[in-house]
């Protein structure tokens, strides 16, 4: 989505960055390096379906290789194109150094509206896509390595996987050429749900901060705040599902393609997702009021606002009506560059996209670490670490007993305790972890610079200078 008098996705990324390095001290000619994407490979090819030959456009576009692997997404959109894949590959590059993942940033997309296929069409493609991908090594366990993103999920990733396989029969650490993939196909329990996840990491670690929240003009905790979403898919869906059950968070608007949903005592997350699965949209759910233009619910009083679609939609166009005192970025580059001036200026506290969304990616390193190490996450500590547990349990009952005391354990702490940390409890601290961790960093320096003054001037400052140090490392 882009508003006449603005600057394109890509540019908005640039625009960020450059407001970010002119904070910094960075050698000559570094700055460029960074901020260039060094290729994008377009690809248009066909494939015989319905009677006729279809021709397909994709993009895999590759920003930085100061780490390799490069990480990104496949998006399957009708509005993908070059200047966005290489505008989201940037936010990959930036994304991956910020939270640590070991990882330069990529993107790839295919113009298509993959709601027009059926799902043997849609494999297809899918595979085609991939082959002509995989044949330049622009998916490839140790140089390129996909994900899910818009309009994809982990029923794409398999079928990516299975090409990878069929083109490279010996190589043992193939299942790595991708991630985001069904459990069964080499993934890795949370990845699903980890954009989300990590998006209520994020809010959860925000509000562990009185000085952070004040600055937003909010007070008190997540509990009872009104949260608008929009977009009800992987990230939005996740997201507002969780603020909700296990936060207390009113979820009081829900925006989708069709329109949105308001409802000030809050919707159910779950049954608005069953009605759009069973209907196709938002339209003729009966526990709301139904808005049709659903864009102008952006601008609907709310205490948190979470952009889970697409790109550009808070412009120019209506930045000055939107009144969040918060904006969490789940989606990309939902807040354009002009709009990003407006939000600041009027004390909006916004959590960049390159943090908020970086769940998705913090997983996703951790299922092809476990892919490159053919072996579940747990499998060897598991029962040792139960039975260690156990044995201070059975320790502490007997000198109970022995002091003849009444004080004994809840059987609920018992449980809890003696229970071993399997795959999904690892992934869910590595995530949390890594996500209270990447905000500490960013907000150290909002608050510790005079001259920075959001949070997103911030992330790019941790980031840049994470990418500038590999660099150096490399002599460049
Ligand atoms: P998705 O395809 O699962 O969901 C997108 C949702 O947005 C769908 O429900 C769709 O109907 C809705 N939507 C589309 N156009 C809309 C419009 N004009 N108004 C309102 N709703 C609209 O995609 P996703 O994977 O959830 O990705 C959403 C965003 O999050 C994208 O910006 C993506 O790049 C970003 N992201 C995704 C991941 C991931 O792991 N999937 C990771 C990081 C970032």
């Amino acid at each position: 989505m882009s508003v006449p008098n603005e600057p394109s996705f890509r540019e908005s990324v640039d625009l960020m960055f450059n407001r970010a390095v002119a904070l910094m001290d960075l050698p000559p000619g570094l700055e460029e390096k960074i901020r260039v994407c060094n290729a994008t490979y377009t690809v248009r090819f066909g494939v015989r379906l319905r009677g006729q030959i279809h021709t397909f456009t994709g993009y895999r576009s590759v920003h930085s290789e100061h780490m390799e692997p490069v990480k990104g997404g496949i998006r399957f959109a009708m509005g993908v194109n070059q200047d966005e894949v290489e505008a989201l590959a940037a936010l990959m590059t930036y994304k991956c150094a910020l939270v640590e993942a070991p990882f330069g940033g990529s993107k790839g997309g295919l113009r298509i509206d993959p709601r027009e296929w059926d799902e043997h069409e849609l494999e297809q493609i899918t595979r085609r896509f991939a082959y002509e991908l995989i044949k330049r090594d622009l998916i490839n366990p140790s140089q390129n390595v996909p994900a899910p993103d818009m309009g994809t999920g982990e029923r794409e990733m398999a079928w990516i996987a299975d090409q990878y396989k069929r083109m490279n029969t010996t190589d043992i650490n193939g299942r790595a050429c991708v991630t985001g993939k069904p459990i069964n196909g080499g993934g890795i329990q949370g990845r699903t749900e980890a954009t989300g996840r990590g998006v209520q990491y994020a809010l959860q670690e925000f509000f562990r901060h009185p000085e952070d929240i004040k600055a937003a003009g909010m007070s008190g905790s997540l509990d009872g705040k009104r949260v608008v979403v929009q977009g009800l898919g992987n990230v939005g869906y996740h997201g507002a599902k969780f603020l909700q059950e296990e936060d207390g968070c009113l979820i009081t608007g829900i925006i989708e393609r069709d329109g949105a949903l308001v409802s000030d005592t809050g919707l159910d997350v779950e049954s608005v997702r069953n009605w759009i699965g069973k209907h196709g949209g938002v339209a003729g759910y009966p526990d709301a009021t139904y808005v049709e233009d659903g864009a102008s619910v952006l601008e609907k009083d709310c205490d948190i606002l979470v952009p889970a679609a697409l790109e550009g939609v808070i412009n120019l166009s209506n930045a000055e009506r939107v009144t969040a005192p918060l904006i969490i970025e789940a989606a990309n580059g939902p807040v354009t560059a002009g709009a990003n001036e407006i939000l600041r200026e009027k004390g909006c506290v916004i959590i960049p996209d390159m943090y908020a969304n970086a769940g998705g990616v913090t997983v996703s390193y951790f299922e092809w670490v476990k892919n490159l190490s053919h072996i579940r996450f747990g499998r060897l500590g598991r029962r040792q670490e139960e039975a260690r547990h156990q044995l201070i349990v059975d320790e502490l009952e007997r000198l109970d007993e022995y002091s003849g005391s009444t004080w004994s354990m809840t059987p609920d702490f018992k449980k809890k305790y003696l229970r071993g940390a399997g795959e999904l409890e690892l992934v869910r601290s590595g995530l949390d972890d890594t996500m209270r961790t990447a905000y500490q960093q960013i907000r150290d320096v909002w608050h510790a610079r005079e001259d920075v003054t959001d949070l997103r001037t911030a992330a790019y400052l941790v980031s840049i200078g994470k990418v500038a140090d590999s660099y150096r490392a490399l002599g460049l």
